[in-house]
């Protein structure tokens, strides 16, 4: 895991690799060896696991962006609202939203059990 760091002497924010088990319960500043803590209101530089989710442009489910209008209209009657890219990819923004599509749009997933 990476660990974001904020220092409470010079509000310097920094990052560390560890395991959870070995995540320290004081560390100082590397600028100015005050104490810091992680920060737990530090957004991850790197992507998380789930994040993908928040904003997913699906290739394989993309559509001709021709057809985007008639597409926007069948979603709408299947209770979703979807945003397309102009070149046609549906763009998910949680996991539930994408398969509630795949559903509706009669598409297999076959990353999913049931
Ligand atoms: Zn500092």
């Amino acid at each position: 895991m990476i660990y974001p760091f904020v220092c409470h002497g010079c509000g310097h924010k920094w990052e560390r690799g560890c395991r959870p088990s070995q995540l320290p319960a004081v560390i100082h500043c590397p600028k100015c060896d005050a104490r810091a803590q992680h920060d737990y209101s530090a957004k991850f530089s790197t992507p998380q696991v789930g994040d993908i989710y928040r904003h997913h442009e699906s290739l394989s489910m993309a559509v001709h962006p021709d057809t985007i209008p008639q597409y926007r209209k069948f979603d709408r009657t299947h209770g979703l609202d979807v945003e397309y890219t102009k070149k046609g990819r549906p763009v998910f923004t949680s996991r539930s939203e994408r398969i509630r599509y795949v559903k509706a749009h009669g598409f297999v997933d076959r990353d999913r059990y049931a």
